[in-house]
C-alpha cells in the first residue's frame, strides 16, 4: 500500500506514525561491485547472533522492477529466508528519483513501526540517488573496495562527505592497506568529523562483527535520525517540484506559448522565463 501511494494509505500510516522512532536507519553506499550485496547478507548474520530483528530495502534507482540486480540480491538473502526476524524488500525505479525516495522512506517507516531493530537500505548503483536515500539514514556507511577507484570517483559523486563509517571490503586483497591509507588521509579532517575506517571480507566474515559493533555503538550513542523535519522538507520540495514540472510540461494557454516563443526567440533569459512559469503556474488552477 505504501508503495503505491494511493489514498487508502493514508489510515496506515496515521496508524503507525505512533510505532515510529525506534529502529536504527543504516544507509549502505558505494561503487558496484565493491560488495555491498555480500556485506548486507553478512551484516543480518552479525545482527541475528545478537537476538536483533532486521530489515532490509534493496533500491535500485537505475533497474526496471524486474531488475536483474535486485533480484540478485534476494537470491543472496536467501539464507534468511526462513527467519521471522529478517523482512527483505526490494525497491526498484518507478522512473523517478524523488518517488523512490518517498517510497523508501514509507517503507522504513513501516519496518520501523514493525519493530525491526535495525533497517538496513542498501542503494544499488552511484551517483546523486544515493545520496539522497542516504540522508533517510541514522547511519551512513559508504563501501569500497580495493581496484574500483575507490578513492577518486567516490569523492567526485560527493559520497565521502556522507559517511558516518567508511568500509574497505574485499581486505583479503593485498591492495587493502593501501587503499585504507589513502581514504584515511582524505578523511583526516577533511570535513570535520572523524570517520572511521574498517577492513571487512565479506565472503568470509571477518571484520563484519566489528561493522556491527561499530553501528551499534551509534545506536546505544543516541544520533538521532538526521533532521527528521529536514527530511520531510526535502521530500515536500521534490514533490512539489515534479507537480509544478507536470503542470508546465503539460500546461496549455497564451501566456505560457508567449512565454516559451520569447525564450526560443532569445527574448528572455531561461532564469526569467522559469520565475515567469513558476508565478504562471505555482498557484491554485482558478487562479490562471
Ligand atoms: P555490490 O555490487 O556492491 O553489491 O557487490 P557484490 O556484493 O555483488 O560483490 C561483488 C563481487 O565481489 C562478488 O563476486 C562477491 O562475491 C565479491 N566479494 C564480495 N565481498 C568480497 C570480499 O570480501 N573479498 C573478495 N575477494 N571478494 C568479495
Amino acid at each position: 500500500m505504501v508503495e503505491n501511494e494511493r489514498a487508502e494509505q493514508a489510515p496506515l500510516l496515521a496508524a503507525i506514525a505512533p510505532r515510529l522512532g525506534r529502529a536504527h536507519v543504516v544507509g549502505i553506499t558505494g561503487v558496484p561491485g565493491a560488495g555491498k550485496s555480500t556485506l548486507v547478507a553478512a551484516l543480518v548474520d552479525a545482527f541475528r547472533d545478537r537476538a536483533l530483528s532486521v530489515g532490509v530495502i534493496a533500491v535500485d534507482p537505475s533497474s526496471p522492477i524486474t531488475g536483474g540486480a535486485v533480484l540478485g540480491d534476494r537470491i543472496r538473502m536467501t539464507r534468511h529466508a526462513g527467519d521471522r526476524e529478517v523482512f527483505v524488500r526490494s525497491l526498484a525505479s518507478r522512473g523517478h528519483l524523488g518517488g523512490l525516495c518517498r517510497t523508501a522512506s514509507r517503507v522504513i517507516d513501516v519496518m520501523d513501526a514493525a519493530g525491526k531493530d535495525i533497517v538496513l537500505v542498501e542503494t544499488v548503483g552511484a551517483g546523486q540517488s544515493e545520496i539522497e536515500v542516504a540522508e533517510l539514514a541514522d547511519s551512513r556507511i559508504v563501501i569500497s573496495a580495493p581496484g574500483l577507484g575507490d578513492d577518486v570517483q567516490t569523492i567526485k559523486a560527493g559520497i565521502l562527505e556522507i559517511a558516518d563509517i567508511m568500509v574497505v571490503n574485499k581486505a583479503d586483497s593485498p591492495l587493502a592497506r593501501a587503499s585504507r591509507r589513502r581514504l584515511e588521509a582524505m578523511l583526516g579532517g577533511a570535513f570535520g568529523k572523524p570517520v572511521p575506517v574498517l577492513e571487512t571480507e565479506a565472503l568470509t566474515g571477518r571484520g563484519v562483527p566489528e561493522l556491527a559493533e561499530a553501528i551499534l555503538a551509534r545506536r546505544e550513542a543516541g544520533v538521532a535520525r538526521p533532521d527528521p523535519a529536514g527530511r520531510v522538507r526535502r521530500l515536500l520540495a521534490s514533490l512539489a517540484a515534479e507537480r509544478l514540472k507536470t503542470r508546465i510540461q503539460d500546461g496549455t494557454g497564451p501566456a505560457l506559448e508567449a512565454l516559451c516563443d520569447r525564450l526560443a526567440r532569445g527574448d528572455t533569459s531561461f532564469e526569467a522565463a522559469a520565475d515567469a512559469a513558476i508565478a504562471l503556474f505555482g498557484g491554485r488552477d482558478a487562479d490562471r
